[in-house]
């Protein structure tokens, strides 16, 4: 079985299947039950459920509806996008450069699939395991409070080689961000000025609009599915309060009533909902309220966030994780970060720095809580988070950061890293794996092999696989969040991996380490 067309992969079992509808695979499933008894010991009780996995294999035409369109990300996105299509290259004082996805791990990162008869490790493309939405066929379109065509907007986001931007300002100069909900009182004041591409009306008004907007979307461009994603600025959190947004008939009730608490990202999630649509949130605001959860949850439509990982925090949950795995003890982590894009300018509120704090905080939560050795229960390191505007730098952001640890003895490590960075560089290829995965899950399908005709059953609609590209994973209810980058991205080999019939990357190499 080839996975996609153009795969070099071709996995020969009899335990995958394919017709033209679905790759189907008998799938082994091990987990550990853990049991804890009145003495305090721990029971472990392994388990193996037999399971059927599809995966649909027609690949739909992908439309990607950016909110905060003209923004950095969204203007570095859809350029990105036309330079690689066009396979554009431009003269840099250090050579031609040529359009790449770097930093992508569906169209830059390779997957271990085994070892040859020589012993030597093979690894293929992540985007050749399964049929996945090529970033060439994908159709942006999108809001921004700020009218700027997109041209523009790549000029004022000052991201992209200026060599690069010439030879894409025309093409994206026809390209016009739609109107979108301003509401000052949840982004920064000093967005004010930007704000000229509004639409007006009530809440319940502005929802009707942005339901219309992604059905005229999906009708011009002839796209089969629709992905609505926030790259917008960071609003400071929403109040939760029973009453307002705790259940979703509460929210309902609430945009109708026009109630003030209800944000312009969670109307545009409630509206993405409504259409079917999966909804990406971007920043790390509380968009996701109860009553938006369960509503997700009802029409059985994905969401996932919150806040790209990107820079800082990926370094931290990959530091952490290799800190407590390694008995060291990490006791104070403090991160400063200064920048000077729009991103950062709307950060230097108060209020919406506090959303951005929330979220960079929880990070090492899971790695300490993993390592009762090291920590007591509840016991932390300290962990501070700054971020200051400094316009000069502009999209370079710099974060600097420094983890005290305990080792041995009462001795002490102090690791600092500095960082400097093109923030959106790094932030656009999330925004591409985010959503090529999101559309991925939504063709994977489970259902138990042990009992005659099970119903296949999809991801729960808060779709924590995209944990890996979440500074602040969403998961469902009664799941454990995790922050670990590796097991984060060993949970999406994997799952890929299961699709096509081969077993969870073990390490085990068992034939290399006996005779
Ligand atoms: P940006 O300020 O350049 O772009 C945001 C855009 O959103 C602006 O064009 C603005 O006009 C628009 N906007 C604001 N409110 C809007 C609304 N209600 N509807 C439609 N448009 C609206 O910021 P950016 O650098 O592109 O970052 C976007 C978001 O991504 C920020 O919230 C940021 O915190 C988050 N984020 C970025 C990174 C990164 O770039 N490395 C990492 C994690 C999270």
């Amino acid at each position: 079985m080839k996975p996609t067309k153009n795969s070099t992969l071709e996995v020969i079992s009899p335990k995958v299947h394919v017709d033209d509808e679905f790759i189907v695979t008998d799938y082994e499933y091990q987990t550990s039950h853990v049991k804890r008894t009145a003495a305090g010991q721990l029971q472990v009780h392994p388990r193996t459920t037999s399971l059927k996995i599809r995966t649909a294999r027609h690949v739909p035409k992908l439309g990607v509806m950016l909110v905060g369109w003209g923004g950095n990300n969204g203007s570095t996105l859809t350029a990105a996008l036309e330079a690689n299509r066009r396979q554009l290259q431009w003269r840099k004082k250090t050579g031609m450069q040529q359009a790449n996805w770097f930093g992508s791990i569906t169209q830059a990162s390779t997957v271990f699939v085994g070892s040859d008869e020589t012993g030597t490790d093979v690894y293929v493309p992540m985007k050749e395991l399964l049929p996945m939405a090529e970033p060439n066929d994908i159709i942006v379109d999108g809001w921004d409070i700020s009218g700027q065509h997109l041209g523009d907007a790549m000029r004022r986001a000052e991201v992209l080689d200026v060599a690069l931007q010439d030879q894409l300002y025309e093409q994206l100069s026809a390209l016009k961000p739609r109107p979108s909900i301003y509401d000052p009182d949840f982004i920064a004041a000093n967005q004010l000025d930007r704000a000229d591409n509004l639409i007006k009306g009530t809440k319940l008004e502005q929802y009707e609009q942005v339901r219309r907007d992604i059905r005229d979307f999906k009708q011009r461009s002839g796209v089969e599915t629709v992905i609505v994603l926030w790259t917008a600025n960071t609003e400071r959190f929403s109040n939760v309060l029973p009453g307002l947004n705790t259940t979703s008939q509460e929210l309902q009730a609430s945009l109708k009533a026009n109630k003030t608490e209800i944000s312009p990202s969670t109307i545009f999630a409630m509206a993405s909902i409504a259409e079917g649509c999966t909804y990406i949130n971007g920043s790390p605001q509380n968009t996701f309220v109860p009553g938006l959860i369960e509503l997700a949850e009802e029409q059985r439509v994905f969401i996932a966030g919150d806040d790209f990982k990107s820079g800082q925090t990926k370094i931290k949950s990959v530091l952490v994780d290799f800190l407590v795995g390694a008995g060291i003890k990490p006791v104070s982590i403090v991160s400063y970060n200064h920048l000077g894009n729009n991103d950062g300018k709307n950060l230097s509120a108060p209020q919406q720095f506090r959303s951005k704090e929330i979220s960079k905080s929880n990070v090492v939560d899971d790695m300490v809580a993993s390592n009762s050795l090291l920590y007591r229960p509840n016991e932390h390191p300290d962990h501070v988070v700054v971020i200051k505007y400094v316009p000069y730098v502009g999209d370079s952001k710099r974060a600097m950061d420094e983890y005290t640890s305990e080792i041995m003895m009462g001795g002490h490590n102090t690791l600092v890293i500095h960082n400097t960075c093109e923030d959106s560089l790094l932030a656009t290829p999330l925004i591409l794996d985010l959503v090529i995965l999101a559309e991925l899950s939504a063709r994977i399908q489970l259902r138990s092999a042990e009992k005659e005709l099970a119903p296949w059953v999809p991801f729960k609609p808060v779709l924590s696989l995209l944990s890996y590209l979440c500074k602040a994973p969403l998961v469902p209810s009664g799941s454990q969040v995790v922050n670990s980058l590796f097991r984060q991205r060993a949970a999406i080999e994997n799952i890929l991996r299961g699709c096509i019939g081969l077993a969870p990357i073990s390490h085990l190499s068992l034939e290399q380490r006996f005779d």
